[in-house]
């Protein structure tokens, strides 16, 4: 018999999860994983929850367990995966079932899900779900995409499993097709570079300041309690505070420094760049985490190029940590503007309407990137959802001002002693460009017409003009 409110498929780290969280808020849950032993392993881990959870061994059951019209949640690998489930499940689904893609998926694969479900009777939601395995036990952010209608179908349970920030869930319908599915990479893609501007300061630290683990830990605590209060700050002490079982050292440093990645950093890349949208945060994220795998080949340069720079020598180390504290709040403000940017051109661009005070919102709690800090960008663009960029908004003019000298003074002193800082870097060259009126593009055109005849602009508002270059390579328009 039809006991099951939603049925969810795949009992992974995150599906099982979900699924325990959706039966916690007190619904009726069927579920389904490729492998069944794994299915009785889970239904064995539900405790107490197993009277709201179906286990089922076949699709067949599964399908039958839940009341139509049929929520289910598909919480598998990204990818074929995705497409290949859903074409097992297609066949015992009927009108109005909703399949929702909760992996990380590729927005653009759910804009064709979606597409190819439109006229079948079926709904599809692309649903990105943050927050990891405690995210999903306890309460994620959600960010969906679909129809209005279809939201409206599946709000009430997602509501009850979502996290909340001050008693507001972190879960919104976004917009249509990819809107969900494309916000939760950016919101990775912000992810890659707060990691990797902590993971900078932290070299400065190791590298530079010559601390140790727990000396390095004890500056992140510190900052915790202030104005980069956040999830990652907090993991970082944690993890620099952890001692290796083996050694008994911190086990931080029996790490080696080779970072994977799996697509959503590349991603928001890829698509900021389609879009002309400047991400250079998460663009010295994703290349940072590339060279960090070609482990042998740093090992083999630092053998024939030796390690540049000077020792970091700083008059005043308590002043320069303090320094180091507001450049990684000022460098991140410039990662956030970016995501927010490559969002607000996506919105245009595929019709979606983004809501940005919203989506800060729903990724104050539950999410990887959740701070305080978000809910001073809810509050900014509430007040301004109009804003070119996030630091033009009042507030956070204000706090640029304040912090980038700082991130100045960091990024000189690091590269003068050959501590590599990419995304630092590029949050101050972002920011050096985006408020400089007059810049230096006016040379790049020059040369494009020189060698390509491609025109230029006039800054006198003139009729558009090619030359003078004087060799008769192009003669000028007229
Ligand atoms: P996981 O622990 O590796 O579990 C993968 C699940 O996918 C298993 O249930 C597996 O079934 C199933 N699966 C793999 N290939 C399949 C196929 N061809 N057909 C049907 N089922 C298949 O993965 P996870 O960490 O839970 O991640 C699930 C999704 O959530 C991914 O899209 C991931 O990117 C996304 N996500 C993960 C996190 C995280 O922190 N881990 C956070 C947010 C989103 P078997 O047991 O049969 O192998």
């Amino acid at each position: 018999m039809a006991e099951a409110e939603i049925g969810l498929i795949g009992l992974g780290v995150m599906g099982s999860n979900l699924a325990l969280n959706i039966a916690e808020k007190g619904n009726t849950i069927a579920v389904f994983n490729r492998t069944p032993q794994r299915t009785q392993e889970f239904f064995h881990e539900a405790g107490d929850l197993q009277d709201r959870v179906i286990a089922c061994e076949t699709i067949e059951q599964f399908v039958a367990a839940i009341k139509p019209p049929r929520p289910i949640i598909i919480m598998i690998k990204a990818g074929e995966a995705v497409d290949q489930q859903m074409e097992l499940l297609k066949p015992y689904l009927q009108a109005h079932d909703i399949m929702i893609d909760a992996g990380n998926a590729n927005f653009r694969d759910t804009m064709r899900r979606f597409d190819a479900l439109k006229d079948s009777g079926l709904t599809f939601i692309g649903m990105g779900v943050s927050g990891g395995e405690e995210g999903a036990r306890k309460g994620p952010s959600i960010m969906v995409g679909g129809t209005e209608d279809s939201w409206k179908r599946v709000e009430k349970v997602l509501t009850s499993i979502a996290a909340t920030y001050n008693g507001d869930p972190c879960v919104a319908w976004l917009g249509e097709n990819g809107a969900g599915h494309f916000v939760k990479t950016i919101h990775n893609g912000i992810e890659y570079a707060d990691m990797q501007m902590i993971a900078e300061i932290y070299g400065i630290l190791r590298d530079g300041l010559k601390m140790d683990a727990k000396e390095i830990g004890e500056v992140f605590g510190r900052w915790n309690k202030g104005r980069l209060n956040s999830f990652l700050i907090e993991i970082t002490e944690t993890v620099l505070n952890a001692n290796d079982p083996l050694t008994g050292g911190p086990i931080v440093d029996v790490i080696l420094d080779r970072a994977g990645q799996k697509g959503t950093g590349k991603w928001s890349v890829i698509e900021a760049q389609n879009m002309g949208i400047p991400a250079t945060g998460i663009e010295a994220a994703v290349a940072a985490r590339s060279l960090s795998s070609m482990k042998e080949e740093r090992v083999a340069a630092e053998g024939i190029l030796g390690l540049p720079g000077a020792p970091l020598e700083v008059a005043d180390r308590e002043a320069f940590i303090a320094d180091l504290e507001s450049a990684l709040l000022a460098a991140k403000i410039g990662a956030y503007a970016q995501g927010f940017a490559v969002m607000a051109a996506a919105s245009k661009e595929f019709g979606w309407n983004l809501p940005m005070p919203t989506i800060a919102k729903i990724w104050r709690a539950g999410c990887i990137i959740r701070s305080q800090f978000l809910d001073a960008i809810t509050k900014a663009f509430t007040d301004k959802p109009d804003a070119a960029n996030l630091i033009v908004t009042p507030a956070f003019a204000e706090l640029v001002k304040e912090t980038d000298g700082a991130l100045r003074r960091v990024v000189s002193a690091a590269v003068t002693s050959g501590l590599p800082v990419p995304a630092l870097a590029s949050a101050l060259g972002y920011f050096d460009s985006y408020r400089r009126g007059r810049g230096t593009a006016n040379m790049i055109q020059a040369q494009r017409d020189f060698f390509g005849a491609h025109g230029y602009d006039r800054v006198d508002g003139l009729d558009s003009h090619h030359g003078p270059w004087g060799s008769g390579l192009v003669s000028e328009r007229s």
